[in-house]
């Protein structure tokens, strides 16, 4: 049975949550924006054999890298069964590379987007850089970690720690909070074609998380996110969740990709079994998305514009801001959260109305 989303119409919050599926794309364009801190480059599946310089390795083993696919190269050889060594050596140079890298000081994308969502929303990604768990930990005093957004790691992470005897995660080197051993790292799940999502508890409760958030969002947004063939497995789990959304009637879908321009049709046939009629949009960048236009607010203000009739004014985010601007310009949005009920207004007239 189709339903409305959970909008309060005596304080204007909408409780149903807004979704965000991060892929490669968005490290990308966060990496392109501001380039990683010490100036390490983020790699694409095209190229992370060149880039981790991982040919030597392979050589070693008695077998060419002729710049294929790292997805398919990887597949085959998983699929082989033969040269288990080479794959566990490729494994360690990977998490060890991406567990390298570090966000810039600068507000990059990464600080954008933890500071746009509430609470009941969801940030799930494939990736495995540490880039989205950076910007959450420097963000979550600020905003208080009660009111941050949920994570999940949908492929493992180099950020994330795990403790599978106390079923507990955490920050890769802090500690269990439980038993006071380290953390192993979480497993991450490599490009084959038949992943295992349900075999690792870490991942299994990941993906539980995305699901329990798939089947009463009132938006979704897909970022950077191709859904590749090695993939196919995870988009059938997303549209099956999605397609018994109640709410997926009135809901709205947002594709923030460079192809929004460049191929746009290819962008559209990619993700049409997602949208119902015309609920959903394209972008080339996250600038144009919900987030930004309604930063703390998109599914408020999606649901007033659409189902109340009352579009509130944009109140979008400036883009030129440094991290500590940035913190301090999503502040006066807190505030209102704190006391429970939302006016919609702007950042500017909240703090004059202070
Ligand atoms: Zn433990």
């Amino acid at each position: 049975m189709p339903s409305l989303p959970a909008l309060d119409i005596k304080t204007n919050i909408n409780h149903s949550p807004h979704v965000i599926i991060l892929g490669a794309g968005a490290s990308i364009a966060s990496t392109i924006r501001n380039p990683e801190k010490y100036g390490r480059l983020l790699p694409s599946m095209q190229n992370l054999v060149e880039t981790l310089d991982l040919e030597p390795i392979i050589k070693r083993h008695g077998l060419n890298y002729q710049s294929q696919n790292f997805e398919a190269f990887y597949d085959q050889l998983s699929q082989s069964g033969q040269h288990p060594e080479l794959l566990d050596e490729i494994e360690s140079e990977i998490s060890g590379y991406f567990a390298g890298l570090k966000l810039p000081d600068e507000a990059t994308i990464y600080d954008y987007l933890v500071l746009s969502l509430r609470k009941k929303d969801i940030i799930a990604t494939f990736n495995w850089d540490p880039f989205l768990a950076q910007a959450f930990a420097r963000n979550q005093d600020v905003v208080g970690y009660e009111r941050m957004p949920k994570m999940a790691y949908l492929h493992g992470n180099v950020a994330v720690g795990v403790c599978y005897n106390c079923n507990t995660m955490g920050w890769r080197f802090n500690g269990c909070t439980r038993c006071n051993k380290d953390f192993s790292s979480s497993k991450l799940l490599y490009p084959v074609a038949k992943k295992n999502y349900t075999d690792d508890s870490f991942i299994k409760s990941e993906w539980e998380h995305l699901r329990l958030h798939m089947q009463k969002a009132y938006m979704v947004t897909v970022f950077g996110y191709s859904a590749p063939k090695t993939d196919a497995e995870a988009r059938q789990l997303l549209l099956d969740e999605w397609v018994n959304n109640p709410v997926r009637d009135l809901a709205e879908i947002e594709v923030l990709d460079i192809m929004a321009t460049s191929n746009r049709s290819a962008l559209e046939s990619n993700w049409k079994e997602f949208f119902v009629r015309n609920h959903y949009c394209l972008f080339d960048t996250f600038f144009k998305s919900e987030l930004s236009s309604s930063p703390r607010r998109s599914c408020d203000a999606f649901a007033m514009a659409t189902l109340q009739q009352q579009p509130w004014k944009t109140n979008k985010f400036p883009d030129d801001l440094s991290l500590k601007q940035l913190q301090n310009w999503v502040k006066p949005l807190i505030e209102e959260e704190k006391v429970g009920s939302f006016s919609g207004k702007t950042c500017e007239e909240l703090k004059v109305s202070k």
